[in-house]
């Protein structure tokens, strides 16, 4: 039997291991002590800790539905909820998500300044917005950016709005005509066409429960770093083992510092550009409160969604008390966290906080050209990449899992 390695025991590695396993002879290599990458999850005084997000799962394609349950029980290991989401504004007040749907909770002032927006905006030529502060600007009025959508982006970008270019955003961002924000106000449409308005949590142990699920009946060899990827006749050595193929499921930035006896030296400077944020999670006992994921424009701290995880599963509290996580964007010591904690709302009190320096890849425009290019000089020699990372793509869950069932029609 042919032998494939797969480098990296996340999502992506451990769906394309499940999807080969009886046709290739399947090795995967993680360089931790246990699957899941980015979906690991903790057990903190009690409290289930997603180290990172607070995984829920959802798909929109048939053919990945069809093969995430033929690994799960949907009945008895899941709860189907409908996605809770709510902004937190400064002033106390809590609005219904989408914001520019619920102008009814807005403070009077508020109300009154998106309504003068709202009729601004229907009396304008439209114009093609050259960034992202332009396009919220003309897409949501004046008052939405400068109270919700440019203090919530400024935190998670951690830059000037008007230096986010629109390629970044591309397929990501809300399109609302301004005849639909007016019916949804009337109405108060809730969002329901992203992918997670409705979504699957398992009843125990959050993602680790699914990476532990795929990782079942698979050889999988843990603690250990691929540090050489060699191309030899015929096939490779991986770490100096022996396949015919290897399927790369890390960062595509380890890439110059291990492959060897493949010239790709024309790529890496490009590689190396590629940029990415990290996400600092803090795992917080919280108020009881009925959300899913909390929203946090306010400029007097640098978190900006309460995640809270403990409504997601009632085994996911410690001792029946409610419990979130709360994301920053990039680094934050601990120290720093501790003293923003009291100014953030719901009542947080410090259980732990995990640093992940790769979460967010950012697309600029050139970056899925350099990736495709990628693929095809190296897929023909038996070297494929697969993953948020590998391929620099903003994949969810179900999107990675349909990655591996596209690119197994390739191998
Ligand atoms: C904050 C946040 C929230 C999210 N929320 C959701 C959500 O609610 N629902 C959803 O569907 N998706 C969500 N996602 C997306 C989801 O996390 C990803 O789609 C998925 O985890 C990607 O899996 P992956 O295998 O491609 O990458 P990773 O999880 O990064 O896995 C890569 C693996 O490779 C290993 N590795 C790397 N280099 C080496 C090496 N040299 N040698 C050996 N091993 C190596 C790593 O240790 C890791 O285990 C979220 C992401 C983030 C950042």
């Amino acid at each position: 039997m042919r032998k494939i390695i797969i480098v990296g025991a996340g999502v992506s590695g451990l769906s394309i291991a499940q999807l080969l396993k009886n046709s290739y002879e399947i090795k995967i290599i993680e360089k931790e002590s246990r699957p899941g990458g980015l979906i690991k999850c903790d057990r903190v005084n009690g409290h289930l800790f997603h180290r990172t997000g607070g995984h829920v799962f959802n798909t929109k394609r048939e053919d990945v539905s069809n093969w995430f349950w033929e690994h799960f029980d949907k009945d008895k290991e899941f709860v189907k909820t409908d996605r809770y989401s709510v902004v937190s504004m400064p002033d106390g007040r809590i609005i219904s998500y989408p914001i520019e749907n619920h102008a009814y909770q807005f403070s009077e002032e508020m109300m009154q300044r998106f309504i003068g927006d709202l009729i601004l905006m229907a009396s304008s030529d439209s114009v093609s917005p050259a960034n992202f502060e332009e396009f919220l600007c003309s897409r949501f009025g004046e008052t939405l950016y400068h109270d919700y959508f440019q203090p919530y982006n400024e935190k998670i970008w951690r830059r000037d709005l008007k230096d986010v270019p629109l390629s970044w955003l591309v397929g990501k961002l809300p399109m609302p005509t301004l005849r639909e924000i007016i019916y949804n106000n009337f109405n108060h449409v809730e969002e329901k066409q992203f992918v997670h308005s409705t979504f699957y949590y398992p009843k125990n142990e959050g993602s680790q429960f699914l990476a532990n699920r795929l990782a079942m009946g698979l050889d999988i060899c843990y603690n250990t770093n691929v540090t050489s990827l060699k191309r030899v006749d015929n096939g490779w050595m991986v770490n100096g083992e022996l396949c015919d193929k290897v399927i790369f499921c890390g960062n595509i930035k380890d890439i110059p510092s291990i492959l060897e006896d493949v010239d790709l030296t024309s790529y890496f400077a490009e590689i190396e550009k590629l940029e990415a944020h990290g996400t600092t999670s803090v795992l917080c006992e919280v108020d009881d409160n009925p959300y899913s994921w909390i929203y946090l424009p306010s400029r007097l701290h640098q978190a900006h969604r309460i995640i809270c995880t403990g409504n997601f599963a009632q085994s996911n509290r410690g001792n029946r008390i409610l419990s979130a996580t709360i994301e920053f964007t990039d680094y934050i010591s601990k120290e720093s966290i501790l003293e923003q904690l009291n100014r953030i709302p719901f009542g947080p009190k410090y259980l732990s906080c995990n640093y992940a320096p790769y979460t967010y890849p950012i697309q600029a425009s050139g970056t899925r050209d350099l990736i495709l290019s990628l693929k095809k000089h190296c897929e023909p020699l038996g070297l494929y990449f697969l993953g948020r990372f590998a391929e620099w793509e903003y994949y969810n869950m179900d999107v990675a899992i349909g990655a591996s069932i596209d690119l197994i029609k390739c191998l």
